[in-house]
């Protein structure tokens, strides 16, 4: 008789957040990580509306801002201003964050232990969840997520400017593949700069030049720190038999956003509804955790693969459709989940997201055999 209903390797938000709703779910639950909270993890830490809206429970105690505006430019050029009618994305430091997460899964009756690294496949329980995020080994200990790909991204910590309060600013394609980015905190600002793995050397420059850019002082930097961004490819198998990864250590990391919070707390969704089927009796294995990503979390992938490819090869055409009035619509219900995923769209934004996909057909089709047009 194995000890425990769910065993989760990993704390972070996936896995408290996969513990939570397991242990509301009556099951028995030992959620391990190898930290002792509270921890950091390099993230910008921009939780959107729709992650917001997928958790049980408001985070509102740790939300040290709110960003309801959006200032986007192309390659420091000429700056957008959008503002949006509800959040579009609450600001945390993920040290506050993962540590309230971790105490509410425990408050609903997970085991928590911290400080202990664990190995999956020894772990005594009917059920054994990897959620041990892109630098874990329970993928590869399990024999799952191995058609992952990986971003980079370089971020620090800047002394607080209220100029920077209330919103996000992002600055398209200074990184091959991906942007800058300035999020304001409660007593600093966040700036990163993050894209393809190949720009990894380059980082540290275009960090210096985002902060230039927009008068920050680059040598006060605090905290400097790079980490991996995990995309999965198309049809990466995520679980077998009664073990499953979720979050980073499935590679759920949106291609184009680089966000991964969303996907985080939707996977451990997920996961938890396959779970509960089988320790129902109701199902033997976790076969509908990856048919439910397949279903909520592929097409997501597959338009960030999209938005990420038109943007690398044709930057102009596509930021000149993805600064349309009509296109901050269509993402701004997409931030606050409102709409499913950008194929979704109706009308005139649905018009204007098919020229990006037709941009994006068109990138692929210039890229025969690259990464992006292997994965989308
Ligand atoms: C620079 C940067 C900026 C980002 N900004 C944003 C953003 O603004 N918004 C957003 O939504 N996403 C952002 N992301 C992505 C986001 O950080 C991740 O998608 C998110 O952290 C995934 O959560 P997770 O729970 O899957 O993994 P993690 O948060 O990585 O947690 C994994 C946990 O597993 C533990 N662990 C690892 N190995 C073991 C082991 N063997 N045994 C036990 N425990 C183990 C670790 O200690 C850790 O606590 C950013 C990423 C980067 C790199």
């Amino acid at each position: 008789m194995a000890g425990y209903d769910v065993a989760i390797v990993g704390a972070g938000p996936a896995g408290s957040t996969a513990a939570y709703r397991l242990a509301k779910g009556g099951a028995s639950v030992l959620l391990l990580d190898k930290a002792s909270f509270p921890r950091d993890k390099p993230c910008g830490g921009g939780v959107t509306g729709r992650a917001a809206r997928m958790l049980p429970f408001s985070i509102e105690p740790v939300v040290e801002d709110v960003a309801d505006r959006l200032a986007c430019g192309l390659r420091y050029g000429r700056h957008v201003t959008r503002r949006s009618r509800a959040p579009l994305a609450y600001m945390t430091q993920r040290r506050r964050l993962d540590h309230f997460l971790l105490q509410k899964a425990a408050e609903a009756g997970a085991e928590v232990r911290e400080g202990e690294t664990a190995d999956a496949r020894e772990l005594d329980a009917r059920i054994v969840i990897g959620a041990d995020g892109c630098n874990g080994s329970s993928a590869k200990q399990l024999g799952l997520a191995e058609e992952v790909v990986h971003g980079v991204a370089l971020e620090a910590n800047y002394p607080y400017e209220a100029r920077f309060a209330g919103a996000m600013v992002l600055e398209i394609a200074v990184i091959r593949g991906g942007y800058g980015w300035i999020f304001p905190k409660g007593d600093h600002v966040n700036v990163g700069v993050g894209g393809n793995a190949e720009e990894g050397p380059r980082l540290r420059a275009e960090l210096r030049r985002m902060c230039e850019a927009y008068g920050v002082d680059p040598d006060a930097a605090r905290d400097t720190r790079g980490y991996r961004l995990p995309m999965r490819r198309a049809r990466t198998l995520l679980a077998r038999g009664r073990t499953a990864v979720i979050g980073d250590a499935a590679g759920l990391v949106d291609p184009f956003s680089g966000d991964g919070m969303y996907e985080a707390f939707l996977s451990a969704q997920l996961v938890v509804d396959a779970a509960l089927d089988v320790l129902a009796g109701r199902a033997d294995n976790l076969d509908a955790y990856q048919a439910g990503v397949e279903r909520r979390i592929a097409p997501l992938t597959r338009a960030g693969w999209g938005a990420k490819s038109a943007f690398e090869r044709f930057p102009r055409a596509t930021y000149a459709l993805a600064r349309l009035p009509v296109t901050f619509r269509a993402l701004e219900k997409l931030l606050q989940g409102d709409l499913p995923e950008p194929a979704a769209a109706h009308g005139i934004e649905r018009a204007a997201i098919r020229a990006i996909y037709a941009v994006s057909r068109a990138a692929a089709a210039g890229t025969t055999g690259s990464r992006s047009a292997a994965s989308s």
